[in-house]
């Protein structure tokens, strides 16, 4: 018997099998998708069997594996396909597709040992045996329940406990445990629907066993989250398999806990906040059919499911749901392939749906559907605050409207959050006298002061250092600061209502496991008044007593020179004033900035999805940009920014020979510079390049080896 092992090589994408006899011992053991142990040059490897043959079929001599890995296929026959479909979509490496779709534990790599989790328990063997007063303790707790945590027994009496089980009377066991505890119980916390949410469910319910792509359309607050509860519970009760992604998991840890709540111990919770041994066990709880519920980050997309029903993607718009390093993989991709082997419907939700989905509704790619009302019927009022204004006049920070509100708020004991997307303290520390900046040395960036740790971050490279004492430059002692952060802003709330308690979210304040779920757990709970923070907490919170939102900065996004920033915008102060005023109580929001005429800000403010649709469209027209088009990127990497540019403009005159594409650069990346590697890009826009494909293939290949620099291809970018 030969097998056919793939396996990755740091010397780059070569995607080729290779053949391995395996010995008769080993036979037994043999299927397509386990990973096993080969010997490769010097070293040893692991890698995927892709194939199995009686013959052998190459022209080297044939080396034998050393070991099977896995007792069951970590890749399972739709798996083996999807993967082979994502290196078509990414141009990545058939290996590279395969380990991104894997939790760091099955991956093939040497070195990732993760193992089962055990616990002792005792049980009882001879029942006749009647001991001192502590041992009976033991003893009758486990005639009452036959198997007890040793814990448990070894807190009534460790020393007792150890007798008993040297004379033989009772006896240890060993059981496999899964890290992440689950909840037994469920809550039944179901509503009465809507009759929009009745329709969505019943319109999507008559195409349940058919490939159907819908992008659900609903307001915050209209109860979209509700919906998909329904859709799981219809789809488990056929007997089938549901996945729900959310954008980022940890950050949306309510939704979690809905989720939890109806379905108990039918979920597994996938993301990046697990430890390794928490998503090893959370895959093979899917594996083996323990669960039939999955919701997750992106890479929740590939839960071995066999059975499933339907797809859910929350906040489908989220740019969490492309992978930015190779294979640059969109889960939304992903997500339509699956749906399509499995005969199911896809739910893309969202309240402001990427531009590129809604033209595809529109087109009747997918099929659209509304909810256009929120369940407590209003909307918050949203004002605006010329922040030009409020400098002048001396309130550079929280401008006087603001302010008056957040008093008021407080004294009607309510919540308010505020968000400002920018953490530290400030944002530049300049000297008084020459106006040297202090900045990043492997990035160029200005350096970002933090207070409270006193010292000058990189928010790119984690590059940190001690505050500056005296200019390196003249030797002056003052400096002054520019720009606010979460940690400033902080500081001067403290200030401006000692009287209040402020929570801060943020990167910062957030690093510890579980600090997050507890921060959202205290908010709720209104031990906290105020809560500031950066974006993670504009994404799915929902605090009924929360009635006002204040944006600082709120055109703050509209500076990044991406033809995506107003949609972003768009979105972003979308879904914070979604925040206020979500139960029975009225919300407001204020909106501080100074440009806030922008028309993204204007329709976020009215509640306007279409008008923004319609004018973002023309714009998108005019300048020719996606989806009136297609883009692709092509960037190098390296230390030489010189080279960078010259090999740039090598590969620019080899693509500009084709006249079905336009090319645009090369220029630096809107961060030119991280940890000492440039970053250079070309920008092809094309409507249909039959040839595209093979080309850029063809200049990954002369980039694979001998360059001073990496070339990354990104076939759909989200970020320009
Ligand atoms: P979305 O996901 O669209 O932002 P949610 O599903 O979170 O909206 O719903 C907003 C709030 O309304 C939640 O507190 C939810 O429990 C509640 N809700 C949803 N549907 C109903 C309903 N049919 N009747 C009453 N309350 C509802
Ligand atoms: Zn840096």
């Amino acid at each position: 018997m030969y097998v056919a092992v793939i396996v990755e090589l740091s010397a780059k994408a070569v995607d080729k099998t290779f053949t391995y006899h395996v010995p008769p011992m080993l036979e037994q053991e043999i299927e397509i998708g386990k990973r096993v142990l080969v010997p490769f040059g010097r070293q040893q490897l692991e890698g995927f069997i892709l194939n199995i043959t009686r013959e052998e079929v190459c022209d080297y001599p044939v080396k034998d594996i050393l070991k099977v890995i896995d007792e069951h296929a970590v890749l399972n026959q739709e798996l083996l396909k999807l993967g082979k479909y994502m290196q078509k979509k990414t141009l990545s490496s058939l290996v590279s597709c395969y380990q991104t779709m894997l939790p760091r534990a099955l991956k093939a790599h040497k070195n990732t040992k993760v193992s089962k989790k055990y616990e002792t328990y005792y049980q009882l063997v001879d029942q006749t045996y009647v001991g001192n007063e502590k041992q009976q303790a033991i003893i009758s707790l486990l005639k009452e329940k036959t198997m007890v945590l040793k814990k448990e027994l070894a807190s009534i009496s460790s020393s007792s406990l150890q007798t008993l089980e040297k004379k033989g009377v009772i006896q240890s066991v060993k059981r496999e445990v899964y890290r992440l505890k689950l909840k037994e119980q469920t809550i039944d916390d179901k509503v009465i629907l809507t009759a929009e949410q009745k329709s969505v469910i019943d319109r999507v319910l008559t195409k349940e066993k058919q490939f159907s792509p819908f992008l659900l359309h609903g307001v915050t607050g209209s109860g979209k989250t509700e919906v998909y509860m329904r859709f799981i519970e219809h789809v488990t009760k056929q007997g089938k398999e549901a996945i729900v992604l959310v954008p980022e998991i940890s950050l949306t840890p309510q939704m979690v806990e809905r989720f939890r709540n109806r379905f108990g111990n039918q979920i597994a919770i996938l993301h990046s906040r697990l430890s390794l041994g928490e998503k090893y066990d959370e895959w093979r709880k899917i594996e083996r059919r323990e669960v039939s519920i999955v919701i997750g980050a992106r890479s929740a997309i590939f839960a071995p499911f066999t059975n499933l029903g339907m797809i859910i993607i929350d906040e489908e718009h989220s740019t969490t749901y492309k992978q930015e390093n190779m294979p640059k993989y969109h889960a939304i991709d992903m997500a339509l392939y699956r749906v399509k082997t499995h005969h199911c419907p896809i739910v893309l939700g969202s309240a402001t749906p990427s531009l590129e989905s809604y033209t595809r509704a529109k087109l009747g790619i997918y099929e659209l559907l509304e909810m256009k009302h929120r369940i407590n019927h209003t909307f918050p009022t949203i004002h605006f605050v010329d922040m030009k204004e409020e400098i002048k006049k001396g309130y550079p920070i929280l401008s006087r409207l603001l302010e008056e509100k957040i008093k008021q708020c407080l004294e009607k004991k309510e919540q308010i959050i505020l968000l400002l997307n920018k953490r530290g303290y400030s944002r530049v520390v300049t000297c008084k006298n020459c106006g040297e900046v202090d900045m990043c040395p492997n990035c160029d960036i200005p350096l970002i002061y933090h207070k409270e740790l006193h010292d000058m971050q990189c928010h790119y490279c984690g590059y940190h250092k001690p505050v500056w004492k005296i200019c390196p430059n003249c030797k002056g002692d003052s400096f002054q600061t520019f720009g606010m952060g979460t940690e400033r802003l902080e500081e001067y709330v403290k200030k401006t209502f000692p009287m209040a308690n402020i929570l801060r979210m943020d990167v910062d304040t957030t690093t510890k496991k579980g600090s997050h779920e507890k921060m959202i757990q205290a908010f709720s709970e209104h031990q906290y008044d105020i809560l500031i923070g950066t974006q993670m907490i504009a994404k799915g919170l929902d605090f009924p007593n929360v009635t006002l939102v204040g944006v600082l900065e709120s055109d703050n996004s509209l500076n990044i020179p991406d033809f995506r920033s107003a949609e972003r915008t768009f979105q972003l102060l979308n879904q914070v004033s979604g925040r206020a005023g979500r139960a029975d109580k009225l919300g407001e929001v204020v909106l501080q900035g100074f440009q806030l005429d922008h028309y993204s800000i204007l329709y976020a403010s009215k509640h306007d999805y279409q008008g923004f649709y319609q004018e973002e469209m023309h714009i998108r027209k005019k300048l020719n940009y996606p989806p009136y088009t297609n883009l692709s990127f092509i960037q190098l990497k390296g230390k030489d920014d010189q080279y960078l540019l010259k090999e740039a403009n090598k590969i620019k005159d080899y693509l500009q020979n084709d006249h079905t594409l336009q090319i645009l650069g090369p220029s630096f990346s809107n961060i030119p510079k991280i940890n000492q590697v440039y970053t250079i890009q070309l920008i092809i826009k094309y409507k249909k390049s039959p040839q595209l494909i093979s080309k850029l293939k063809f200049l990954q290949e002369q980039y694979m080896v001998g360059k001073k620099c990496k070339l990354e291809i990104d076939l759909n970018p989200i970020r320009v």
